[in-house]
């Protein structure tokens, strides 16, 4: 099949990222969330985004235009009835991922592949909602999407290796570079940044070391080019609890248990960056 039309559904941070990636490899781009405001926020990021590469003479203005022009806003779920691909970046939560797959597997037509950003739930379960479960698929974009080069393609138990060539495909088109990652939790991104994190988290509560020190150390000593720490603030810190809590229920081994510091920090509303405090104090 030759993707044409992609349907993204979520303008937030990801989605809106995916749906610039997709118009700039050429594809007709539907960009869909619950409210008006909602996608039309996601179109004002995606501008802000190619104005600034026409000002670094990475695109040109018409460049840009055009890129723009193949992008419709939605709020109607069954306008996926019109696409041939569907990447889901909806908030994390497994009621809604699943509500949205069923009510999609419903309109669109039988070819559609349907797949999920998820940064940590399980592809086979999000697939049993549907009547083609070897048609779903993970998607996980990096954050900042238009600037991460990675995508982590993860195989549910029944997706077709149709499905995954089309993906990997896919993915090079909109310049990215696919990586085959079986489904487990956090799978592979996830299972092994998570826990550093968390390791992280645990030098402070422990008064092993400032936040600081602990940075410093990952960045100078391991040439990592963001801390833990910041990295957390930036993921947000409640982003980080609840790929912990997936990692500690689904291994169900206690190497993956959440650091109470984090529990608090959560708790308290330190969420990192997009809430003025985490680990660091932003303006
Ligand atoms: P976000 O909060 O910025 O955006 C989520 C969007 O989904 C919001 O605009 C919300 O209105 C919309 N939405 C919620 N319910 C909807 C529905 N029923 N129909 C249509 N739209 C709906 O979140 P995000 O950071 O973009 O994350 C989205 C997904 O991407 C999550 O699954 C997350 O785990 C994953 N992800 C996030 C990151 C990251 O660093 N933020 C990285 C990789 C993957």
């Amino acid at each position: 099949m030759n993707v044409q039309t992609l349907m993204v559904v979520g303008a937030g941070q990801m989605g809106s990222g995916i749906a610039q990636v997709a118009a700039q490899a050429g594809l007709a781009v539907i960009l869909n969330d619950l409210k008006q405001e909602f996608v039309e926020r996601g179109l004002a990021t995606i501008v802000k985004n190619l104005s600034r590469s026409v000002e670094k003479g990475k695109i040109t203005a018409e460049e840009k235009e055009a890129v723009l022009g193949r992008i419709t806003l939605s709020t109607d779920l069954s306008d996926g009835r019109k696409a041939d691909f569907v990447v889901e970046a909806v908030t994390e939560n497994m009621a809604i991922k699943t509500e949205i797959f069923r009510k999609l597997d419903d309109v669109c037509p039988p070819h559609t592949v349907l797949a999920s950003n998820t940064s940590s739930l399980p592809i086979t379960e999000i697939a049993a909602v549907t009547k083609r479960p070897e048609k779903v698929i993970g998607m996980h974009f990096m954050n900042p999407v238009p600037v991460m080069k990675l995508v982590e393609v993860i195989r549910g138990l029944q997706t077709a290796d149709e499905v995954y060539q089309l993906v990997e495909d896919l993915s090079k088109r909109m310049g990215k570079v696919p990586v085959s990652v079986n489904d487990f939790p956090g799978f592979v991104s996830n299972r092994v940044l998570m826990p550093m994190i968390n390791e992280a988290i645990y030098c402070v509560y422990e008064g092993v070391a400032t936040p600081e020190a602990i940075d410093e150390v990952m960045k100078l000593g391991m040439n990592h080019p963001m801390g833990p720490l910041t990295l957390a603030d930036f993921i947000g810190l409640d982003t980080c609890l609840y790929i912990m809590e997936v990692l500690y229920e689904g291994f169900g081994d206690s190497k993956y248990r959440p650091c109470p510091l984090l529990r608090k920090y959560v708790k308290a509303g330190w969420l990192g960056r997009k809430s003025g405090r985490g680990f660091y104090v932003y303006n």
